[in-house]
C-alpha cells in the first residue's frame, strides 16, 4: 500500500472519532454522519491551528448543516443533464466524467454530497456507457475527469481511464479535477506523474481556498505536476468565515502564483443543501475582486463567476467599471476610481468632412478622377506620411 492509501485509512472518519476529537455531540455526529460522512486524513488533520479556523471549518463537520433546508440537493442540476451514467454533458465541446466517488477529504460544502463517498451513486461499473458517449460525440474535445477525486484512483486505474480516453481523435485535451495536491499533497508521487506524462495534453484543475493550504508539501505537489508538463489552475469557493476578505484572498491568490499555480476560477458558493453557513453576498466577493484588479498583477485574478442554478453554466460577474456606453465612446473607471474615454472606432465615409478635402487633394496630386475611396484614403495618408519623413 502506497503512503496516501495508509493516510486515507488513518483518516478520522466514525461518528465516535468525531466525538472523542472534535468533541461533537453523539447525537448530532450521528446525524451528520448519515448527511454527509466524514473523512479528515492526517495531513489536512495537521493544518488546523485552532478550534473553528478555517480548515476546520472545511473538513469538521456543524451542527448548522443539519439546520439548513433552503438548499437543494443538486444545486447545478447536473443529474438532469446527464445522458448517460457517470457523464454531465452541459457545454457545446466539454463534459464532465465522474470516475469515482471518493475524496481525499470530504468538504463539508461538496456541491455534489448527493453522491460523493456513495460508491452506488457513482459506480465505476458503468464506466463502458461513459466512453462510448465521449466516443460518439465528436464535438468533445475537452473531457473533465471528476467525482469524487480521480486522484484517488490507483496508477493503474487512472491510466485505463487516460489510454481509453487517448484512442479517441477528438479527445484534444483532458483535465483532472483534483483537490488531492490541497488535501493529501502525499498522492502526487513521481510514479503518477510519469504516467500522467504519457497521455499530454493533461491539465489539472485543483482547489485551494485558503492560504494555510499552501505547505511545502503542497508546494512540492504542485511543482511535480508542473514539472511533468501539466499547466495547474485553481478554482477556489468565496466562503464566509474562510476567504471572505480581500486580505486573506489576496494572499491565496499571490501565494498560489509563487507556487506556478493560475488562479482560474473563484466561484460563489452554491446553493447546496447543508452549505448555507458558508455563502456570502455577491456584493461582497465583487469588492474583493475590486479591491485585487490593478493593485495585484492580472495572473493572480481569477474569474469570478456564479455556477448558475439549474445548470446554466458559469456566469462571469465584474466590479462596475463602465460609466458609460454609447456609439461613439466608452467611459471607463480604473482601479483607482478615475474615469477614461475611449473612443469607439469609426470608420471614414464620405460624409465626412475631413476625408472629402483628403480625397480631393489625392485627386490632385494622382491627376486621376476615380479611385475606390477606402484606397485613395490610405494613399494620402501615405503621401504624407512619406512628406513629412523627407
Ligand atoms: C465547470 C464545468 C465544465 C468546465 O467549464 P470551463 O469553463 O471550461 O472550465 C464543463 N462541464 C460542466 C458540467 C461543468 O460544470
Ligand atoms: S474534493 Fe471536491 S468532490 Fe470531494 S468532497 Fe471536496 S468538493 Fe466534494
Amino acid at each position: 500500500m502506497e503512503l496516501w492509501q495508509k493516510m486515507i485509512r488513518n483518516s478520522i472518519h466514525t461518528v465516535d472519532q468525531l466525538v472523542e476529537k472534535f468533541h461533537i455531540n453523539k447525537d448530532v455526529a450521528e446525524q451528520l454522519d448519515e448527511f454527509f460522512q466524514a473523512r479528515i486524513n492526517p495531513y489536512y488533520l495537521s493544518l488546523i491551528r485552532y478550534k473553528g479556523d478555517p480548515i476546520w471549518q472545511q473538513c469538521v463537520p456543524h451542527e448548522e448543516e443539519l439546520n439548513d433546508m433552503d438548499g437543494f440537493e443538486d444545486p447545478l442540476n447536473e443529474d438532469a443533464m446527464s445522458p448517460v451514467p457517470n457523464i454531465t454533458h452541459r457545454y457545446p465541446d466539454r463534459c464532465l466524467f465522474l470516475v469515482t466517488s471518493q475524496c481525499g477529504m470530504y468538504c463539508r460544502f461538496c456541491t455534489r454530497k448527493r453522491k460523493v463517498g456513495d460508491n452506488g451513486k457513482i459506480s465505476m461499473k458503468q464506466l463502458e456507457s461513459a466512453f462510448k458517449y465521449i466516443e460518439e460525440h465528436t464535438e468533445i474535445r475537452d473531457v473533465i475527469l471528476s467525482g469524487g477525486d480521480p486522484l484517488m484512483l490507483t496508477d493503474v486505474m487512472l491510466e485505463k481511464i487516460l489510454k481509453r480516453l487517448r484512442q479517441i481523435p477528438h479527445v484534444e485535451i483532458i483535465r483532472l479535477g483534483t483537490k488531492m495536491p490541497c488535501v493529501l499533497p502525499q498522492r502526487i508521487t513521481p510514479q503518477l506523474c510519469d504516467m500522467i506524462k504519457k497521455y499530454h495534453p493533461i491539465y489539472v484543475n485543483t482547489h485551494f481556498n485558503h492560504p494555510w493550504e499552501i505547505t511545502e508539501e503542497s508546494t512540492k505537489a504542485c511543482g511535480m505536476l508542473i514539472d511533468a508538463g501539466c499547466p495547474v489552475n485553481n478554482q477556489a469557493v468565496l466562503m464566509r468565515g474562510i476567504n471572505d476578505n480581500a486580505e486573506v484572498m489576496k494572499e491565496l491568490l499571490l501565494k498560489l502564483l509563487k507556487i506556478r499555480v493560475r488562479p482560474y476560477y473563484l466561484f460563489m458558493a452554491d446553493e447546496t443543501r447543508g452549505a448555507s453557513h458558508f455563502r456570502t453576498s455577491v456584493n461582497e466577493g465583487l469588492e474583493i475582486i475590486d479591491k485585487l484588479r490593478g493593485h495585484v498583477s492580472g495572473l493572480a485574478i481569477p474569474h469570478f463567476v456564479i455556477d448558475a442554478p439549474g445548470g446554466g453554466g458559469k456566469i462571469p460577474m465584474l466590479p462596475k467599471y463602465v460609466i458609460h456606453h454609447d456609439d461613439d465612446k466608452i467611459i471607463l473607471r480604473n482601479y483607482k476610481h478615475e474615469n477614461y474615454i475611449y473612443k469607439e472606432y469609426k470608420p471614414l465615409k464620405e460624409e465626412n468632412e475631413d476625408s472629402k478635402i483628403e480625397i480631393e487633394i489625392s485627386n490632385k496630386r494622382n491627376g486621376k478622377a476615380t479611385q475606390p475611396k477606402k484606397i485613395k484614403e490610405r494613399k494620402i495618408k501615405t503621401n504624407e506620411l512619406i512628406e513629412s519623413n523627407g
